[in-house]
Parts: C-alpha cells; sequence; structure tokens
C-alpha cells in the first residue's frame, strides 16, 4: 500500500499523474515514443508546454493581465539570483523570514544594495515579522511566502508601490490570493507542483528592461519569454508532469477547492497538536502558521521512541523535522489527502492513550 506521504519535498503528487507519467515515458500520445526521446520542438511537445504556460497563468488568475508563465531550470535557488540580475539597479528590499529568505537575500548582494526590512532569525525564525518599513525607493520588494522549514506562512502581503517578488516555492497553487498584486513569482516544482527539474517562474512583462546592466541570455527572462520558454532544451519531463499535475488542480475545482481542503487538513493537525499535552507547536503565533508545512515538537523527549515506532508502522514517511527546527514536520501539499492527515492525528491520540 502506498505510504501517507509528508515529505517536505520533493513530496508527494496524485497517484493519477503518477500513472499518467509513468505511461507517457514508455508511449506518449500514443506516438510509440516515449515522453523523452522526442524532440522538444515537436508539436506534442510545443503542445505540452503551451498547455502548462497557460494553466499555470489560469490557475492563478493571470491570463491577459500582462504575464508571462515560464518552465525554466535550476531550481527556486537560481531565481534568487535571476530575480536580482534582471531587477536589481540599486538597492532592494528583502523580508528575512527563514533559511530560503537568508539564501535569496546573500544571491542578491552580488548585485547591488540589500535592506533587509525585518528579520525574524533571533527567534529561529518561528515568526513572520509583522511591522517594517520598506524604503520607498528601492527596486522591488521580496519575500517568501512560505516558509518550507519553520513552517510560517504569511497571510498577508505589504502595500508596496514597487515590484512585488515573492518565493512561493512551497504554498503556490494552495490558495487563494489576488496574485495580480504580486509583479514576480517563483516556485521550484517540487513542492506542489511536479518533479524536481523545473521552476515556475510568472513575470509581469512590464518590470523587465528597467536596469543597465548586461544579462547572460540564460539568465534574462526576457529571452525566455522570447523563445516562449524554449530558449534550450526545457526539462520535458518535469514540464509534462507539472502540466498533468495542473490540470489535475483544475479537475478538482482549482485553487479555491484546493485551499478548502488544506485549510480542513491543517486544522485537522493543529487542533489536535493544541489538544493534545504530548505536543507542542513550534510557531510562536496560531496566525502564522502554515498551512503547508506543519512543524511540531514532543513536549517531553521520553515518547521519541514511542512515538517514532508508532507512525513508521501506520504507514507514515516523511515526518522527520528539519535539522535547523528539529522535532517533527507534516507536510501537507495540495495532493496529500486528509485520510492520511487522519492517520497521523490518530496515531498522536494513542501515543497519548500509551503515555
Ligand atoms: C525548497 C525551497 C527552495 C529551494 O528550491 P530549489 O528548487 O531546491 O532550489 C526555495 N525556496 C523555498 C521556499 C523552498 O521551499
Amino acid at each position: 500500500m502506498k505510504k501517507h506521504n509528508f515529505s517536505a519535498g520533493p513530496c508527494i503528487l496524485p497517484q493519477s499523474v503518477m500513472q499518467k507519467a509513468s505511461e507517457a515515458v514508455i508511449n506518449f500520445n500514443n506516438l510509440d515514443l516515449s515522453l523523452i526521446e522526442i524532440s522538444h520542438r515537436s508539436k506534442d511537445f510545443v503542445d505540452v508546454m503551451e498547455n502548462a504556460r497557460s494553466l499555470a497563468l489560469e490557475h492563478l488568475g493571470l491570463q491577459n493581465k500582462g504575464y508571462q508563465a515560464l518552465f525554466l531550470q535550476g531550481g527556486a535557488s537560481t531565481q534568487f539570483l535571476m530575480a536580482a540580475y534582471n531587477l536589481l539597479e540599486n538597492k532592494a528590499a528583502y523580508l528575512n523570514t527563514g533559511t530560503w529568505s537568508s539564501k535569496a537575500i546573500k544571491e542578491a548582494k552580488l548585485f547591488g544594495e540589500i535592506i533587509e526590512v525585518a528579520s525574524s532569525k533571533n527567534a529561529n525564525f518561528n515568526y513572520i515579522p509583522k511591522e517594517y518599513v520598506i524604503p520607498s525607493d528601492a527596486d522591488y520588494f521580496h519575500c517568501t511566502s512560505n516558509n518550507t522549514i519553520f513552517g510560517t506562512q504569511m497571510k498577508e502581503f505589504p502595500e508596496v508601490n514597487m515590484p512585488l517578488v515573492c518565493d512561493m516555492s512551497s504554498d503556490i497553487f494552495s490558495r487563494v490570493l489576488d496574485f495580480s498584486k504580486f509583479d514576480l513569482i517563483y516556485a521550484g516544482a517540487q513542492k506542489n507542483m511536479g518533479p524536481a527539474g523545473t521552476t515556475l517562474v510568472v513575470v509581469k512583462e512590464d518590470i523587465l528592461g528597467k536596469i543597465s546592466r548586461t544579462i547572460p541570455s540564460m539568465l534574462d527572462y526576457t529571452v525566455h519569454i522570447g523563445k516562449d520558454s524554449m530558449f534550450n532544451t526545457p526539462p520535458v519531463f518535469a514540464v509534462y508532469v507539472s502540466m498533468l499535475t495542473l490540470e489535475w488542480l483544475k479537475e478538482k475545482g482549482g485553487v479555491a477547492a484546493a485551499e478548502k481542503l488544506n485549510n480542513e487538513k491543517a486544522s485537522l493537525l493543529y487542533t489536535e497538536i493544541d489538544r493534545n499535552s504530548l505536543f507542542e507547536g513550534f510557531v510562536a503565533n496560531k496566525e502564522d502558521r502554515s498551512n503547508m508545512n506543519a512543524t511540531f515538537n514532543l513536549t517531553s523527549e521520553s515518547h521519541k521512541d514511542a512515538f517514532d515506532s508508532l507512525w513508521k508502522n501506520a504507514g507514515i514517511n516523511g515526518l522527520e523535522g528539519h535539522r535547523s527546527v528539529g522535532g517533527y514536520r507534516a507536510s501537507m501539499y495540495n495532493a496529500l489527502p486528509i485520510e492520511s492527515v487522519q492517520v497521523l492525528v490518530d496515531v498522536m491520540k494513542e501515543l497519548e492513550r500509551k503515555g
């Protein structure tokens, strides 16, 4: 039987998507050829890329609003530098909410002055800073919507008079937001969309072309837009599986339906974390808790062996916390069924009974 997969990333994808993807590796579109052995310039693959790009914009409500969707390589980590390469002339403002924000700041510093408007580092990133001032002369403001490692999530985004750039790697397509407030969104596929190997970039075209430096072609958003996200050989398998997941999401009712289910899953688990005296949440303020990655700990380490063997025997995978936080982390991405969360909650109750 398939495990209850709470892995933080790469992570669970819909089983029907896995099935279709595996069939396409053997025989794609009844071509008697594999998806991964045909030309990326063939109509069959060009259709995949175009469908994936348009589904991404559709799910975000950004069709015909001046945005372009690209499927690039190099992970979200390459976007840390690519965003700065394309947008940073003098200085940019960053909100530091965790390891990924810190890495984005480190890369951007190679291109200009970085103002860290606020940071929760002093508390091991267990909250989202709310009071901060963004310098009005910054070239853009960058934030991380969901902090995969620490289990915090931004519920509000500041109103800014400059491009708003957001790393949405671990909560893209998980909740309804006014995505038109954002000018550049990027997300590594492997948290909620597809296999590792491609990164979704959604960019508002009118923010580009404003800086004076020359940009290497592979790192230039304008070049990729001009080539319809086919400047060089795209990661065909990762794009195809992303397309299948976006189709699956549409069948399920889109981002709004995903959000409803994600709220139910998160509420089921957080209710138990708060109720069960053997557990405590890691995040300081409940309003900052992530609906994607729930971080929690045992109140006494003496229960560790018993809890670990209970959840492993229940068929749960990937519950270990990140090394910089410890404890446990339950990642509940779109494709995780609520039944899996119920299994985890039942195990937590069982530990209490045996306690
Ligand atoms: C996983 C993750 C990244 C890193 O993504 P890569 O594709 O491995 O480079 C960046 N930001 C966030 C929020 C993440 O969760």
